[in-house]
Formats: C-alpha cells, structure tokens, sequence
C-alpha cells in the first residue's frame, strides 16, 4: 500500500472506533454500573440506575453518542519505537476527529481561545490533544481515546502543598472535588489522583489514573490501601448516582504517582463520570487492530 492508502485506512479505522466508543461504555465500565445498582437500596437510585441503562440500550440500538456531551478528543498513546507509521498518527486523528463530528456524529465543542468560535470539526488549536508514551523496542500502537465531557471536567484540580500540610492535603483535596463540582458531573465517579511534584505532573497522573481499568490497584501497597481507603470514604458520604442521596459516589479512586521533591506535595484530581468513554484499540505493525475492553464488536 502507498502512504497515503496506509494513511486513510487507519483514519477510515479510527473514526469507526471513535463511534463505537462514544456509543458503547467498555465492558468493565457497564459491570461496574450492574454491581453498584443492586448495592443499592432506595427506590429512586434504582430509578437512575435503570435511566442510565435505558439510555445506554437506546444509544446502542441506534447507533447514538450516549451522552449528549461528546466532549473534547483525548488521545493517550503507547507507541512502540518499532511501529512503522508513526508519522502519520497526528494528522490521521485529526482527520479522523473532523470525520466522526460528521458521521457519529459528535457535539461541536471545539472553541480556540481568542478567537471565540465554534471550530465546528472538534479539532482545534492542539485539539485533539494527544499524549505520547514511548515503548522502546515495541512494534505496535495502544491508542486510549476518551470523551472529555465538560460537567466531568469541572471539578479538576492541581495543587502544590507544603510537607507540614502532610498526606492529609490529599486526602482533603479528594473529598473537596468530589463533594464541590463532582456531584454534578453525573456520579457514580471514577476519580484519578495524581501525586507529584508540582502541578503538570501531577495532573497528568490524575488524567492517566482514571484512565486505569477498573479493578486495577496502585503497583505500592500503601498507594493501593489509600485508593482502597478513599473509595470506602466517599462512598459513605451518601451520594449516589446523579448526585443524589444513595450508596455509590464513585466506582473507584485511582492513584498515579511520581516521586516527590522533598519540599512539595502536589495533587490533582481528575473525575470521570458514569459514562466513562474510555477506548482503547491496539494496531500491530500491518495495522491488524484489536478492540480491548468490547466484547463481541467489532468496527
Ligand atoms: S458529566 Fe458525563 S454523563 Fe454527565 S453530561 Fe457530562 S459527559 Fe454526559
């Protein structure tokens, strides 16, 4: 194949994939939601529970975002050094992203800042944003792509803490965004915590941490007993789904960290609502692709 077939097959792929994973939540994501609903007790969570299945059924059944939200275009990639195409990756998204606002098709949500206008494609200045993670010696392309919807957006936060404010500030910062902005953003929550060692670091572990499948734990045990720990904590704040009064604020807490400088405790938390659009696909070096996460679809 020329470049430029090689190019168009893997966009032609991409915008396929970016329909299946605004339409459909990944299969740990939907599981999560079943468990969560039964640990409920009260009339109305059921009711919530049984609208975001509902909703997710129809959306399914026609083919249909099923947020009204489609949110801004994230892209985290593992790319191995050996992977043959590398340079086309950037555009293709792009092309890909102004496809599937067509096709899908997909809010436009795009503004650049100082101009002030619909872009009206969701792609703009550095949007879609994509994040690159090398694998050296690897010969395939992990692509995670993810809806950045705004209600889920809102309550992020970064920031840097002296060492007397301690692990606490931590703590305090979790409960803080969830209890503040998270109840709107349609819980149940995953919440991605970063800890580093000032704000960009941290807050792209908060963003990598919530991209994390669920059931996945810190690699330290003290880092997967804090995870452990606040998960147990918000859930007894009596939140549930849609913020209202119930069991189930958050299906998970995840925690990414870096070392710190030894005067700096940074934190950020990222949230993640219900409808966690969160796909990840997988090319080989003959752009073969695999769907990870989707039982049974296929693009
Ligand atoms: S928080 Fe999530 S489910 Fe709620 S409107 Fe925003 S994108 Fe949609």
């Amino acid at each position: 194949m020329t470049d430029s077939r090689i190019a168009e097959s893997f966009t032609v792929t991409m915008e396929k994939f970016l329909g299946l994973a605004c339409t459909r939540l990944p299969d740990d994501v939907y599981e999560k939601l079943k468990e969560l609903r039964e640990a409920e007790d009260g009339a109305l969570q059921k009711v919530v529970y049984d609208a975001y299945f509902e909703n997710l059924r129809r959306a399914a059944e026609l083919g249909r975002p099923c947020c009204q939200d489609t949110g801004l275009l994230h892209f985290y990639i593992k790319a191995g050094t050996s992977f043959p195409y590398l340079d086309m990756v950037e555009s293709s998204l792009r092309e890909a992203v102004r496809r599937a606002t067509r096709s899908v098709p997909l809010r436009q949500n795009t503004v650049n800042y100082f101009e002030e206008r619909n872009t009206g494609d969701n792609t703009g200045e550095r949007m879609p944003w994509i994040n690159w993670d090398i694998v050296p010696g690897g010969g395939d392309l992990e692509i995670t792509a993810y809806f950045a919807g705004a209600g889920c957006c809102l309550p992020g936060r970064s920031r840097v803490f002296k060492p007397s404010d301690g692990y606490a500030a931590i703590v305090q910062s979790v409960f803080d965004a969830v209890a503040d902005l998270g109840v709107n953003a349609c819980p149940p929550l995953i919440v991605g915590v970063g800890l580093g060692h000032n704000v960009e670091n941290a807050a792209l572990l908060s963003k990598k941490a919530y991209l994390r499948p669920l059931g996945s734990r810190h690699p330290h045990p003290g880092g997967a007993e804090l995870e452990r720990q606040l998960t147990g904590g918000l859930n007894k704040l009596g939140i549930g789904a849609q913020g209202l009064r119930g069991n189930s604020a958050v299906m998970a807490v995840h925690i990414e960290s870096s070392a710190r400088h030894t005067a700096t405790i940074a934190v950020a938390v990222n949230t993640a609502c219900y409808a966690h659009r969160r796909g990840l696909i997988k090319f080989k070096k003959d752009l073969s692709h695999e769907l990870a996460g989707y039982k049974g679809a296929v693009l």
